[in-house]
């Protein structure tokens, strides 16, 4: 854990969120800025900066990050009508947090290209 960062602060239920799933591996939970119906962040509980920073053993942890993401969007009954899945890395992403998410967004319609 980095005791700085605010994800690992909120996987080790320092910090208070809205938890939607949550596993030995990784948790998700609902964004506080939500920018559509459905707008989820999944992290892994190991800390990791950026995608730049994967290694070949993070390889399980990713693929569990999206099919979670996609087993949420079942649950949420958007599979079908389609949802967005999206990793920022850093600046001209426009990643705020240094701790890998994957943003689940859904329930409306959204464009493309993203701005
Ligand atoms: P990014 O810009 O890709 O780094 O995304 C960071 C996301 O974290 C943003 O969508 C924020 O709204 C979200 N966020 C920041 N603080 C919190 C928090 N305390 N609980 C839940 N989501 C948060
Ligand atoms: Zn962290």
């Amino acid at each position: 854990m980095a005791a700085a960062c605010l994800f690992c602060r909120i996987i080790a239920h320092e910090i208070p969120a809205s938890i939607v799933y949550e596993d030995e591996a990784l948790l998700a939970f609902n964004d506080i800025n939500p920018q559509a119906p459905t707008h989820v962040l999944l992290v892994p509980k190991r800390h990791i900066e950026t995608l730049n920073d994967l290694q070949a053993g993070d390889d399980q942890i990713v693929g569990e990050l999206v099919r979670r993401a996609a087993a949420i969007a079942a649950e949420r009954g958007i599979s079908a009508t389609g949802f967005r899945t999206v990793f920022n890395t850093n600046r001209d992403a426009g990643q705020t947090v240094f701790h890998i998410h994957l943003h689940l967004l859904g329930g409306r319609s959204l464009q493309w290209p993203p701005g």
